[in-house]
């Protein structure tokens, strides 16, 4: 068990699936090291549930913003909304906003448009940018690249080696869950090991995205002890290196 204290980078603690037994997550969460937890924003409409929670808990951290994945359900005026949001309710990072291309998911016009708005209100508040990006990591490099002074991190990184360089040198974290300790996680894996770890953050994408002792499962951010035993298997370093590091790069970027 690492000494040092973990962050579970981004977690959707606030999902109506943790209704039930939130304080108990929040405590296995700390009896297992992770003392501090960020909580993407998805929809305009569970914002306020989300600064509600984070003013209950010192231990969560609010962002605010608008999910690819329910692009169909945004409106253009959410963000003016989010402008003003932020403003009377200062994030730790926008977000999370990105690119998902697979087929199911909305045209990709509409998405770069809610994408793009976002990197710029990221910019204009000097705030960090949480990405999701699913088959769309060239576009999202291409979209960042026209933006100045961006910094943040791309969530459940599923790109390669390469791409990954380039956005760490753009001032981008790579974050890595439990789907980089599955069996056929080749790529991720190799993003894992070749990467500096002044570039890794930790997350567990909770609800989602189990580890392989929890398949099929509810997950949860007391489960990221098992992610960072993965990931300094592959690295071969102590869990108490990584643990260490990683926390340090998540207060460098939320300032947490
Ligand atoms: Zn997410």
């Amino acid at each position: 068990m690492p000494v040092s204290q973990l962050i579970d980078s981004h977690c959707h603690l606030d999902f109506e699936c943790f209704d039930e037994d939130r304080a108990q997550v929040i405590q296995r969460a700390l009896d297992n090291h992770i003392h501090n937890i960020v909580i993407p924003g998805t929809q305009k409409i569970f914002w306020d549930r989300i600064k509600q929670l984070c003013s209950q808990h010192k231990q969560l951290h609010a962002c605010y913003g608008l999910h690819p994945y329910w692009v169909n359900e945004h409106d253009k005026q959410d963000i003016n909304q989010l402008n003003k949001y932020i403003e009377n309710s200062r994030p730790v990072a926008i977000g999370e906003c990105g690119l998902d291309f697979r087929p199911q998911q909305a045209d990709k016009e509409t998405q770069l448009y809610f994408f793009e708005s976002q990197l710029d209100i990221a910019a204009n508040h000097q705030l960090p940018i949480v990405i999701h990006s699913v088959k769309a990591t060239d576009t999202v490099i291409q979209t960042i690249k026209k933006f100045k002074n961006l910094k943040g991190m791309v969530h459940s990184y599923s790109g390669s080696v390469e791409q990954a360089k380039q956005l760490i040198d753009l001032n981008f974290y790579i974050s890595v869950g439990a789907s980089a300790t599955y069996d056929n996680a080749k790529k991720i894996k190799q993003v894992v090991k070749d990467i500096p770890l002044t570039s890794l953050l930790l997350e567990t994408d909770a609800p989602d995205q189990p580890d392989l002792n929890h398949l099929n499962k509810r997950n949860e951010p007391a489960y990221l002890v098992n992610t960072l035993q993965a990931i300094a298997e592959l690295r071969e370093e102590s869990a108490d290196i990584i643990a260490e590091q990683t926390t340090t790069n998540a207060k460098n970027l939320f300032k947490i």
